[in-house]
């Protein structure tokens, strides 16, 4: 026998048992969204690698540590780790600012990371997301919000925490970005070597950090003022008020985390996260903001955009799992060309039906009808002789023997 091949760590099959929870993600979306005016958007999977550089930001983590890039005939290329910079793209290219705004679409899809692996973290998994172009008016981050609350909501999903907060203007940040440096640099020492080497390059990253020591940095009262303190303008903080009054309005509860930053470089203005309390640490289950200045960077007119994405792995391990449907009908028949009419008859009709391709045992059919069939379609001597078919109920064993034309309508 030859040696097996396994799958690659940071990946999993999605088997045919997992299946129909993944189609009630998908659907669930398509039918939430389309009620909000989004329209679907299938972007490649690998694209330039130039595009994440620029688009998702060469300070982040994802594009110094977790792309998986290859070369084509001398082009580098990278598997997306994620889908707002390949829709910005598309946005641009397909000429979509001259449709009048708000232009709003959606995606689902596989993303790639190379992370390291662990429960509610894989180097290959899904999200699904939203993106809306063209609208600078804080009522597009409270609709994109709402949207996503209401999500989830229609998947069933209530015990969830949703955390706001505004990262300025590019204007107004860097005097933030300038006091954090200088507030955090008699600590620099004791940072983690992850945010020693944050500290010039993206030193509002350093507030998003994981780890226990630089946390306790985070708390000390001269260092934690100037975290707290409203460093954003005034056009910035009439924005952010006006979003927070509108989630008002509509009933959406949220709490504002002065550390919440994100970690793609794109964002201004509005950040947010939407967190399960039944996650355990990977508890992120949305991530999102505004991005008023990536079209522009990446070659398109100036436009301004918000939007979020949710990983749907962690989605379906908050939510029970859907079992899948059982076939309409199993025919019970040694009468293989008289199953297979009757068998396509109905599968015409639109009825999922199967029978025993190998003609076993009568009883060992019946068995497996009741395992796979919401119905029997016994097709014995006698029917196929008086043209008839008995109806087996296989939840209340209720049979009936009617005409070959009337089985449709007993199913
Ligand atoms: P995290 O803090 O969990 O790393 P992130 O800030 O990198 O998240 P985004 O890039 O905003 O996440 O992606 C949005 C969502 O996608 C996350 O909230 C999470 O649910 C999901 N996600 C991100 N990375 C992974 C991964 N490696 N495996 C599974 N899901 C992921
Ligand atoms: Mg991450």
């Amino acid at each position: 026998m030859s040696k097996i091949i396994n799958v690659i760590k940071g990946t999993k099959d999605i088997l045919p048992k997992d299946i129909p929870s993944w189609h009630r993600l998908e659907s669930v979306a398509l039918d939430v969204f389309s009620r909000y005016g989004y329209k679907e958007i299938r972007t490649p999977i690998f694209e330039a690698t130039e595009l994440f550089a620029r688009g998702v930001g060469d300070t982040t983590d994802i594009v110094n540590k977790e792309m998986y890039t290859f070369e084509k005939s001398d082009r580098s290329l990278t598997l997306r780790p994620e889908n707002t910079a390949g829709v910005v793209r598309s946005f641009i290219e397909n000429g979509m600012s001259r449709l009048s705004a708000p232009v709003k679409l959606w995606y689902h899809g596989p993303m790639f990371r190379y992370e390291r692996p662990q429960a509610g973290r894989q180097r290959q998994f899904h999200q699904v997301g939203v993106e809306m172009f063209g609208i600078e008016q804080p009522t597009a981050d409270a609709e994109v919000i709402l949207l996503a609350v209401n999500y989830l909501k229609s998947l069933g999903l209530n015990d969830l925490t949703v955390e706001i907060n505004s990262l300025g203007c590019p204007t107004c940040r860097e005097a933030y970005k300038a006091k954090i440096k200088e507030v955090l640099k008699p600590e620099f020492d004791n940072l983690c070597e992850d945010c020693q080497n944050r500290y010039e390059r993206n030193p509002l990253r350093l507030l998003d950090c994981k780890v226990e020591s630089c946390k306790e940095i985070f708390e000390k009262p001269e260092i934690k003022k100037v975290i707290q303190s409203d460093f954003i303008c005034e056009d910035c903080a009439e924005h952010f008020s006006q979003l927070k009054s509108y989630l008002d309005t509509m009933g959406v509860r949220y709490s504002e985390n002065k550390l919440l930053v994100r970690g793609l470089d794109y964002y201004n203005r509005t950040v947010f996260e939407i967190k399960s309390n039944n996650l355990g640490s990977q508890n992120a289950v949305c991530g999102g903001g505004r991005y008023d200045r990536l079209v522009r960077n990446l070659g398109g007119e100036d436009t301004p955009a918000v939007g979020w994405a949710m990983g749907m792995e962690r989605l379906n391990s908050l939510l029970p799992e859907v079992e899948a449907e059982k076939l309409d009908a199993y025919v019970v028949s040694n009468f293989p060309k008289e199953a297979f009419m009757l068998a396509e008859k109905l599968r015409a009709e639109g009825k999922s039906v199967e029978f025993d391709l190998t003609n076993k045992k009568f009883t060992k059919q019946l068995e497996k009808a009741s395992k796979v069939a919401n119905f029997a379609l016994i097709l014995g001597e006698d029917e196929i002789k008086s043209g008839t078919v008995s109806v087996k109920n296989l939840a209340t064993s209720e049979q009936n023997t009617v005409k070959e034309n009337e089985v449709l309508a007993l199913l």
